[in-house]
This record gives C-alpha cells, structure tokens and sequence, in this order.
C-alpha cells in the first residue's frame, strides 16, 4: 500500500515525540509513531472542509489544529 507520512510541528503530550500525519486511501492518520496511538478522519469529510475548490487553496493549518484537538481528546 502506498502511505504518505508528513511529520507535523505538533509534539505528543504523552512522549514528546513529533506527531506525523499518514495518509492511505480512504483515511488521513494523525498521532504518534512512538506511542501508537493515532485518530483517524475520512479524507472525504476532511477535503469537503479544508478544501477551497474556488481558489485550489489547502487549509492545512486547519486540518492539522482539527486533528490535534481530537488527539488530545482520545479520539
Ligand atoms: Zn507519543
């Protein structure tokens, strides 16, 4: 399968580690390598949010404070 794995300037509050992003097919992972964990959003939903047809712009900013908010929670 091919992953596309993007480290993030987020840190994991449980080891410190570098959070990273990983996108499969369906679904884009957010969490942490060291500790295993991660959340997970469809990318369907997320492209619908943080995707500006109009003007092809990529709230990617957004989309990583969205995920890392829902880390913190537990997912
Ligand atoms: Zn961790």
């Amino acid at each position: 399968m091919d992953l596309t794995v993007v480290e993030v300037a987020n840190r994991c509050p449980l080891c410190g580690g570098a959070l990273e992003i990983v996108e499969d097919r369906s679904y884009i992972w957010f969490g942490c390598r060291r500790c295993m964990r991660y959340v997970k959003r469809e990318k369907r939903e997320l492209a619908r949010r943080y995707v500006d047809y109009a003007s092809r712009r990529f709230d990617w900013r957004g989309l990583v404070s969205e995920l890392y908010a829902v880390y913190l929670d537990g997912g």
